[in-house]
């Protein structure tokens, strides 16, 4: 082939604007995330339940809101090859509920879930702020009660804690009022908006008949001047919604959960009835709500069934994730060793002493192939607690391959329960003498009998 024949160059094409190819220790911080997530829903009783990440375009339009950001300018919505309208979920909740609805879950009532995946949202990509981002969600369907309000609280809160993040982040927290308390408060807002119109800013303006409870969430800084003074629903709560809200907030305080009243706290979906909330920082910059939600009493009505009270919550998995890597909270597995083989003939050995560490729980590397000067290196380069080396140099009558162990820091213990893991690993095979320690630098030549006495 000459060189003017040569294949044109083929463009590899690029990920898509607002996504992410999650690797290394962000990757591990999502995993801790998730894991601990896993670890608390089960202490809780929550249910596992896994979601379709697209429906039918009207369950997000009808249960969301079309006076929503979401639904008004952030949906991933297309027709497909039938003709019918469908949307790339921008949230868990109302596909929870139209499951609730279209499997008969009310059998379960009240019944408790959990699910995590990806969610679709066509917003301006920034940090902490993507198109395909993640969440971890926990709702009750089917309970009115305030005591399930205080149990999804102190759930989020006990998981910011294991997560080691707690510090740092508070939980602000509202009260919308029943139906009747956020109809006078919503007119009462109009009113008072309406007199400030003129200098609210284009969104603002333009939410203030349809939305205006929205106001009072904006980040516009024409708008902060007027929500400050803005009606407060505490003026318009029903009694049954104050006595409510009292409940959540004292239960909070008997269990060691701590908060702040944010009066002009709302949620940006339009179904939220009584308790709102999110935990809010101020380490992830403009980017600082890391877990929000409230009850939603309102919403299974709007999709078609029965009035069902319901409460829940969900957490940006990225920006936990950020929190956790940001305090060094991502630990290493805390056993975790590498096992070096120095001479072909113990490639095969090294991958068993691997494999008998593996089934004890111990994390594993094996290096038993490539250059085997180089395979040394490749070990520290994994930076294990602990490298195991194999060679064949110098062995003695009966000895099968001499064992040194390394650690990198030559002062590092190794933690007992990892040091017996290895020993009797290695007495499944070999004779190992009473006095061999796992420490830096011990060498022990393997032999397969018992020395002669
Ligand atoms: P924001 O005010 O930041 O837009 P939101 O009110 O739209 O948040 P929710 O719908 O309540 O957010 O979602 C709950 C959580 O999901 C948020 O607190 C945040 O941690 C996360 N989240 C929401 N949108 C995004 C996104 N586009 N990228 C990454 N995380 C997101
Ligand atoms: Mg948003």
């Amino acid at each position: 082939m000459s060189k003017s024949e040569k294949p044109a160059r083929i463009e590899t094409p690029q990920a898509i604007r607002g996504t992410q190819d999650i690797f290394g220790a962000d990757a591990e911080a999502f995993a801790r995330v998730v894991e601990s997530f896993e670890r608390i829903r089960r202490l809780y009783r929550f249910r596992r339940v896994e979601m379709p990440v697209f429906e039918k375009t009207t369950v997000f339009s009808r249960s969301l809101g079309e006076t929503t950001d979401v639904v008004s300018k952030e949906m991933y919505s297309f027709e497909d090859r039938g003709g019918e309208s469908l949307t790339l979920r921008p949230e868990f909740t109302a596909g929870l509920a139209r499951a609730y609805i279209t499997n008969g879950w009310q059998q379960y009532a009240p019944v408790k879930l959990a699910t995590h995946g990806p969610l679709f949202r066509y917003e301006r990509p920034q940090k902490g702020r993507y198109r395909q981002f993640h969440q971890i969600d926990a709702e009750v369907i089917g309970a009115a009660e305030p005591t399930a309000d205080v149990e999804l609280l102190v759930m989020a809160d006990q998981l910011l804690k294991e997560l080691g993040i707690a510090d740092g982040v508070t939980l602000q927290l509202n009260t919308l009022g029943d139906g009747e308390s956020r109809e006078a408060w919503r007119a009462a807002l109009i009113e008072y908006f309406r007199e400030h119109k003129a200098s609210l800013s284009e969104d603002s303006q333009d939410r203030l008949e349809r939305n205006p409870l929205r106001i009072l969430d904006s980040k516009d800084p024409r708008d902060k001047p007027f929500t400050v003074d803005a009606p407060k629903i505490d003026d318009y709560l029903s009694s049954e919604a104050q006595d409510f809200f009292a409940k959540v907030t004292g239960d909070l305080d008997a269990a060691g959960v701590a908060w702040v009243r944010a009066p002009a706290l709302v949620r940006g979906l339009d179904y939220y009835r009584h308790t709102a909330f999110e935990f809010v920082t101020d380490r992830l910059g403009a980017q600082g709500t890391v877990l929000g939600g409230g009850r939603y009493d309102g919403l299974m009505e709007s999709l078609g069934g029965a009035p069902t009270p319901a409460v829940g919550w969900a957490a940006g998995i990225e920006r936990l994730a950020m929190l956790v890597a940001d305090a060094g909270q991502v630990k290493e597995s805390r056993l975790n060793v590498a096992v070096v083989s120095e001479a072909a003939g113990l490639d095969q050995s090294a991958c068993a002493l691997g494999f008998g560490l593996r089934r004890k729980g111990v994390s594993v590397d094996v290096i038993a192939s490539g250059g085997v000067k180089k395979r040394f290196a490749k070990a520290v380069k994994l930076n294990p607690q602990l490298i195991l080396v194999l060679d064949d140099r110098g062995l003695s009558a009966g000895a099968f391959a001499n064992l040194r162990v390394k650690s990198l820091t030559s002062n590092q213990s190794v933690a007992t329960d990892l040091a017996d893991d290895i020993l009797q690993t290695l007495e499944q095979k070999f004779y190992v003498d009473d006095s061999f320690t796992i420490e830096h630098g011990r060498e022990l030549q393997l032999r397969i009998d018992s020395p002669a006495q």
